[in-house]
């Protein structure tokens, strides 16, 4: 189990684990690696609750998927959760 503590950034449901590369929802832990234009939000539980617009998705798993796009923008860090892979 991976279990790395990741912060969130402000306004965004959509996490990444740092170390195994896991991107997954901050409120249901679902795993989103294969969800790239990110249609858990479109329903269930999570609806609408990724944080920025539909048309920012595309650009914001490239910050999230390449982390040196990311580290080079100052977002204010709100809280921690573990990784949750297995
Ligand atoms: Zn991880
Ligand atoms: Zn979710």
């Amino acid at each position: 189990m991976c279990s790395v503590p990741i912060e969130k950034d402000e306004g965004c449901a959509q996490m990444l684990c740092k170390r195994c590369k896991h991107v997954f929802c901050w409120y249901c832990l679902a795993s989103l690696d294969d969800d790239f234009l990110l249609r858990h939000y479109d329903k269930g539980p999570c609806k609408n609750k990724l944080g920025h617009s539909r048309a920012s998705v595309i650009w914001h798993r490239t910050q999230v998927t390449f982390p040196g796009i990311r580290d080079a923008v100052d977002i204010p860090k709100l809280k921690v959760n573990p990784c949750p892979r297995d």
